[in-house]
């Protein structure tokens, strides 16, 4: 190598590092450069991430930053060791959680969705989506995501949604799916039930009413529902009550007899010892219910009011009838006690208002085959997690599933393919399109559910769908992917459903390493909200402080699996080593030291040169080691204590003595530790490349090799 060619051929650098100027400009070099889409190469074994689908409705925020930033590290570290990378982007329509943000948007307006019919709704969800699927985009660009946008995909894609009918279709061949009336979990504000993983459920203290049945006292929290009661449950082993099986108990308020019956899951320890069965709006009682063949009765309806009760409650909202009933109870005498009941209740995970379990007819999926393969896959390891507790979470939930409810009463989503006979009531199940006939009576009226999936059964199969609905050939190379990273918190949504859909659909699991990456909270630990006014913009401390200087806040100082405290100062202190590094390159690069400062080599200088060379092959073998096994910050903070205080601060404080005979040392290491950097701060890095080592236009930092 020539010190001087290519010092003469670099052009002058500013003084101060300009991100701003710089950074869409090198975005564009790549993209346009391919280097985003993998050559498909059959000799190699590909790495492949599938991006988790963004959201589309709000702006990216500081969490987004941080997976942006490990998944593109993991990728432009394996495509510079020569392996086709993929990472496929995408966005997720978000079914109840874009219409909750969008409904929150009319209400501004004084709207709400009952304003519009279910067509305008869609639509205009549909447009609310469109805008914020492009800002992200936009966004996930300019933190300098290297993924594959000609294989972008959006889960209402029509081939995405003709890949998860079919799954539906076959699950329901093969008696996998069924519609069954159970005991949901429902939100009245919503409007919609929900599956077990989405209910918030939170401890707090509720008055315990201890109340006058005539011949027996039962203890409850939901006076209101009283009316709905069919009967009387006591344990058998229960002596004070013994006598009293099969006689009646009367329901204060109304003095309708009901039977006291016994059973085995009856609690003697809690309240008085008997429980009122209520089947219609407990799921417990619904299970004993069922058992004794008992009637259900609802007085709540599914916008949370009362119905099928004495006149004057009719009408009212749930929780304002059990204070009117339990002022009528008051004076009627049948309040024996009141008690304070700690316990746990289950809230709308999106508006935290109190659920309402509901008797409803909804499509199930009977989880119990699904979840033991997935199991099996996991205790053999052919899924592997990056942290033995996030092994634990996941199969404790794979070994509590119950069926999952995957109706959605809202608009927003992919609509159910179930088409019901006018004449036979009964479904019949396609591919999508409807039915010319009904497959059980031959009727030609049919009408389709308007329900929607539950939007994690459509992202449960993302991994597959993505690749299956792509290019020819992508499944069969890039299936199964190589790490599924995303964040703990989505572990029993998300993960656990795409190993079981993975492997139902496919044979095989959908990716063979968990990755899982904890919060990013503020300076003080506290997370991050709009309320608590700790947000913290990722795209304007972009633009502020560059793109690479947020990306190595987001991973600093903490393993990808633990939460990470973030603040401006983190990102301000990471644009300081942006700048180091360039003015490290200025010195190397820039030829007026060399020229004027040129002195006769001193005796022992070869010695530093050795030393700063093995030095750099250490770092090199350590950074490669950590990235292998997903220790990011490791790697970025042994970078960044080689780069600033053994390159910059020792070896080049000496060679400043003895250039020009420290400049192929120099360019060595500086060209070497660009490459090591690259995939952490892949702007500046890629800027120096093109102004001291390109050898040409085409010559690009993030498609050359890695280091040996
Ligand atoms: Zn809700
Ligand atoms: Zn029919």
């Amino acid at each position: 190598m020539s010190v001087s060619r290519s010092i003469i051929r670099s052009k002058s650098m500013d003084k101060i590092y300009n991100h701003q100027e710089l950074e869409e400009k090198i975005y564009e070099l790549w993209e346009t450069s391919g280097a985003f889409t993998p050559k498909i190469d059959k000799k190699k074994k590909p790495f492949t991430i599938i991006m988790p689908p963004s959201n589309a409705n709000g702006d990216l925020h500081v969490g987004h930053a941080r997976f942006v930033t490990i998944e593109d590290v993991l990728t432009r570290y394996n495509r510079m060791r020569g392996i086709p990378a993929l990472w496929l982007p995408g966005t997720d329509h978000a079914g109840i959680e874009t219409q909750y943000v969008f409904e929150k948007e009319l209400q501004k307006n004084g709207k709400s969705r009952f304003d519009y019919n279910k067509e305008t709704l869609y639509k205009m969800i549909w447009d609310f989506t469109m805008k914020y699927k492009g800002s992200t985009e936009d966004g996930l660009r300019a933190l300098g995501a290297s993924c594959d946008w000609s294989r972008n995909t959006f889960t209402l894609d029509p081939k995405i949604i003709s890949i998860v009918y079919k799954t539906f279709k076959r699950l329901y061949d093969e008696g996998l799916v069924y519609r069954g009336e159970r005991i949901v979990n429902f939100c009245p504000r919503c409007g919609t039930s929900y599956s077990q993983l989405e209910v918030d459920s939170v401890e707090r203290d509720d008055n315990l009413y201890f109340l006058d049945y005539n011949l027996i006292e039962i203890a409850t929290t939901r006076p209101e529902t009283i009316f709905a009661d069919v009967a009387i449950a006591v344990n058998a082993n229960d002596s004070r009550y013994r006598k009293l099986i099969g006689k009646k108990a009367k329901i204060p308020l109304v003095n309708r007899e009901v039977p006291i019956i016994e059973d085995s899951l009856v609690d003697i320890k809690f309240g008085t010892g008997a429980l009122k069965i209520t089947p219609g709006h407990d799921a417990l009682d619904f299970e004993i219910g069922q058992k004794h063949k008992l009637q259900v009765v609802s007085v709540i309806d599914s916008a949370g009011r009362m119905t099928n009760t004495p006149e004057k409650y009719i009408g009212m909202k749930a929780q304002a009838a059990r204070d009117e009933v339990i002022k009528d109870l008051g004076a009627a005498g049948k309040i024996k006690k009141v008690s304070k009941l700690h316990h746990v209740v289950g809230l709308c995970y999106r508006d935290k208002s109190v659920l309402e379990p509901l008797l409803s007819k909804q499509w199930f999926i009977k989880v119990e085959p699904l979840a033991k393969s997935a199991l099996t896959a996991i205790n053999k390891k052919e899924v592997a997690f990056n942290v033995p507790r996030f092994e634990k979470i996941a199969k404790h939930w794979l070994k509590n599933l119950k069926d999952w409810n995957i109706s959605r009463q809202i608009v927003w989503g992919i609509r159910i393919p179930a088409y019901r006979c006018d004449k036979c009531f009964e479904w019949t199940i396609t591919n999508g399109p409807r039915p010319d006939k009904c497959s059980f009576c031959g009727h030609e009226i049919l009408t389709q559910d308007a329900d929607t999936f539950d939007t994690w059964f459509s992202s449960g199969q993302w991994p597959y769908a993505t690749l299956k609905s792509g290019r020819k050939g992508d499944f069969e190379y890039f299936y199964p992917t190589s790490v599924m990273e995303t964040a703990y918190d989505i572990l029993p949504f998300w993960v656990i459903r795409m190993i079981m859909l993975g492997l139902y659909e496919t044979g095989t699991v959908p990716f063979k390493v968990v990755l899982l990456h904890g919060l990013v909270r503020d300076k003080d630990g506290q997370k991050i909200s709009k309320s608590k006014g700790n947000v913290i913009d990722p795209i304007e401390m972009a633009k502020k402080y560059g793109a690479d200087a947020l990306r190595m806040g987001v991973i600093w100082g903490s393993l990808v699996e633990n939460d990470i405290a973030l603040s401006e100062d983190n990102i301000k202190g990471q644009r300081n080593f942006a700048n180091k590094i360039w003015n490290i390159a200025r010195f190397v690069l820039q030829n007026e030291t060399l020229i004027d400062k040129s002195k006769p080599e001193t005796s022992g200088a070869s010695d530093d040169d050795k030393w700063i060379k093995n030095e750099l092959k250490i770092t090199t073998s350590k950074v490669t080691r950590l990235l292998n096994k997903y220790r990011l910050n490791e790697a970025a903070e042994e970078l960044y204590d080689f780069v600033w205080h053994k390159f910059a601060d020792i070896y080049i404080e000496k060679a400043k003595q003895r250039r020009p005979r420290a400049q192929k040392t120099l360019e060595y290491v500086l060209r070497e530790s660009l490459k090591l950097l690259h995939p952490f701060m892949p702007f500046v890095t890629e800027n120096i490349w093109s102004l001291g080592f390109a050898r040409n236009k085409e010559d690009l930092l993030i498609s050359t090799s890695w280091p040996k």
